[in-house]
């Protein structure tokens, strides 16, 4: 008889999550290692994000289809909607290279010249020069899959900070509170914490962090299928708003890296990003420039790309990327084979199986 591979994930946010899943689904017998009280807690926190297909980078295209298609496994087993339906506008700069994107991975898309801006339903006071639109993109329900992921790692989690993971034999040992476990392989999705887990290992994953944080404002008009907006005008503020409530309008925004750096604090980082969302909102969009909710992360500086990074040392995986909610299915996929077949994917390789 074959021996039961015995796996660690360390963080259980919506990578770990789904790889826990993915292992599970392939026969392993899975711990997940999470430091904070729940999971899902630091970036894959709030109860909404932006999933779309539309990137410059037709293997993320494809990716992000891939990545739909496990949601909806998800949305059955579940029996809950984890995507809405009213797509993703994208404005600005971004759109030639995004259609590109979409065209080039054969995904659907439609261009909207300024005269037909109102059918987009945006809150925008004057319609954008050209819009494409991504009818397969939509506002991911965070806590449709934090419900889902959640029960499928219930009997797996340990809630303990990881201290160290060692190379050990063919395995790795992760130390804990509770002691020094040993597995077969170690995935370390551990977000924020990952770059202090893996950088005596050798492995090079980003580790300056910045601070990020999203405003919820109140959209009174707000007709129910508007759709989520990727805005990239040309000299003003890059931007990303979608419907967080009933009558809630969401905006987040690229900010200069100098105002938001890890060195500046907290406290200076928000305040400076309220007031350049506050001012944008006044300028440019119809809800009212009024934050009644908000929602903070670090991220990794300087600002990363779309996707992912999947680094190996023996045993041990380690990911980083940045905006992997809408790739999380896709991403935890293939942590867990790689970690069963002792491969390394990468994110274009990936998109080349995905067809
Ligand atoms: C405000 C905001 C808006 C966003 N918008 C979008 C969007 O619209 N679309 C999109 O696709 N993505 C978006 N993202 C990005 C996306 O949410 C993140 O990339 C994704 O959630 C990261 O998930 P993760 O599992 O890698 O990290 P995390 O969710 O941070 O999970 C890592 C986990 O590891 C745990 N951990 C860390 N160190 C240790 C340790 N030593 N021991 C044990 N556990 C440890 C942490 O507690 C954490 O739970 C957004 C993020 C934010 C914050």
């Amino acid at each position: 008889m074959t021996a039961v591979m015995r796996a660690a994930v360390i963080g259980a946010g919506v990578v770990g999550l789904s790889t826990v899943a993915a292992l599970r689904a392939a026969g392993a017998e899975v711990t997940c290692f999470e430091r904070g009280p729940a999971v899902m807690g630091e970036r894959s926190a709030g109860s909404t994000r932006i999933f779309r297909l539309a990137h410059e980078d037709p293997a993320l295209v494809r990716l992000a289809r891939w990545a739909r298609a496990i949601f909806g496994e998800w949305e059955s087993a579940a029996g809950r909607r984890m995507i809405g339906p009213e797509g993703c506008v994208v404005s600005g700069t971004a759109v030639a290279g995004m259609a590109a994107g979409l065209r080039a991975a054969g995904a659907r898309s439609e261009l909207v010249e300024p005269a037909g801006a109102a059918r987009l339903r945006l809150p925008a006071r004057e319609p954008p020069a050209v819009s494409l639109i991504d009818p397969e993109g939509g506002i991911t329900d965070v806590d449709a899959v934090r419900a889902h992921l959640g029960e499928r790692a219930a009997d797996v989690l340990v809630h303990e900070p990881v201290r160290s993971v060692e190379p050990h034999g063919a395995g790795a040992v992760v130390r804990s509170a509770s002691g020094s476990h040993r597995f077969d392989a170690v995935v370390v999705a551990a977000g924020a914490g990952t770059p202090a887990l893996v950088g005596s290992l050798g492995l090079d994953v980003p580790s300056t962090l910045a601070h990020h944080v999203r405003f919820t404002l109140p959209d009174p008009g707000a007709p129910p299928d508007r759709p989520c907006w990727i805005d990239d005008p040309a000299g003003g503020l890059h931007t990303y708003q979608h419907r967080s409530g009933p009558r809630q309008w969401t905006v987040g925004a690229s900010m200069d890296p100098a105002l938001v750096a890890w060195e500046v604090g907290r406290e200076a980082a928000e305040a400076a990003s309220r007031r350049a969302v506050l001012a944008h909102v006044r300028e440019r969009l119809t809800v009212e420039p009024r934050i009644v909710g908000s929602l903070y992360c670090t991220t990794t500086a300087p600002p990363q790309g779309d996707g992912f990074v999947v680094q190996r040392t023996g045993s041990v995986l380690a990911v980083h990327g940045a905006n992997l909610f809408k790739l999380a299915p896709v991403v935890g996929r293939a942590l867990a084979a790689a970690a069963v077949d002792g491969s390394t994917p990468s994110a274009a390789s990936l998109a080349a199986s995905a067809g």
